[in-house]
């Protein structure tokens, strides 16, 4: 396994492009409201992301044609933001966005309620969230990536929820996608030791009900089998001396 290790000079143009992510993120949720289409919350986004000189990580990648992922309820992750899907009261909504600037990617993901959501959405979110926070407290450098797997999976299956296993995390830096992966389910103790200078995006995707998941058609839409909601939050996270700290901030 080749794992990049960034070098202080790298970590600080790595927080440059991962607040741009973290902004274009905050941008697309704040468009999030009944009546809007994922289109558009794409355009904002895309936006966000070139007004600061950036380029959107995601647009082109492997073909993807637009700058955020977008999923809705259901959907899971790669959701391909439409002009013919509108937003309801109740959705939740999914955006995935990374920003390349200096050379370096940035990747963060958030679920955004739109409107009132149900009392079993607001939990699922909340666990979530609460799930990835529980795993970038686990990435001490010493622990291990079974530390921050187990983290998640200890946290969200206590809830009730369960873990999607087709996907995971990964490192981050001069590529979107780097060595190691950082699955969200495992067995603390096991696996790659944190080092500084290591970059991992942790990323929790979490279904309200089964974890397996189908992929559309379209090629990237990924969703629930048993369409049961999901929900999908993410930080790129710097493993130093002095612990983890979340590049990915505004
Ligand atoms: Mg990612």
């Amino acid at each position: 396994m080749m794992v990049s290790l960034k070098n202080k000079e790298e970590l600080i143009l790595m927080q440059k492009a991962g607040r741009i992510s973290a902004e274009a993120l905050a941008a697309g949720g704040r468009a999030v409201q009944p009546g809007v289409t994922t289109w558009e919350i794409d355009r904002i986004i895309h936006e966000c992301i070139t007004s600061h000189g950036a380029k959107a990580s995601f647009l082109g990648y492997g073909g993807f044609p637009a700058s955020a992922c977008i999923s809705v309820n259901d959907e899971v992750i790669h959701g391909i933001p439409s002009k013919k899907r509108v937003l309801r009261e109740g959705d939740i909504v999914s955006i995935d966005v990374g920003a390349f600037i200096g050379g370096f990617h940035g990747d963060n993901a958030f679920t955004f309620p739109c409107g009132e959501i149900s009392a079993q959405a607001r939990a699922l979110l909340d666990a979530t969230n609460e799930s990835l926070y529980e795993a970038i407290r686990a990435a001490q450098p010493g622990n291990r990536i079974g530390d921050v797997s187990a983290a998640v999976q200890g946290y969200v299956e206590a809830k009730g929820f369960s873990v999607v296993r087709d996907y995971v995390g990964h490192g981050v830096g001069r590529k979107l996608h780097e060595e190691p992966e950082v699955p969200n389910f495992g067995k603390a103790g096991h696996g790659l030791r944190l080092a500084p200078g290591m970059v991992i995006a942790i990323e929790p995707m979490i279904n309200a009900g089964a974890f397996p998941v189908r992929q559309l058609s379209d090629g990237w839409t990924v969703k629930t089998r048993d369409g049961s909601l999901s929900a999908h939050f993410e930080h790129t996270i710097a493993i130093t001396e002095n612990g983890p700290v979340i590049l990915t901030k505004i």
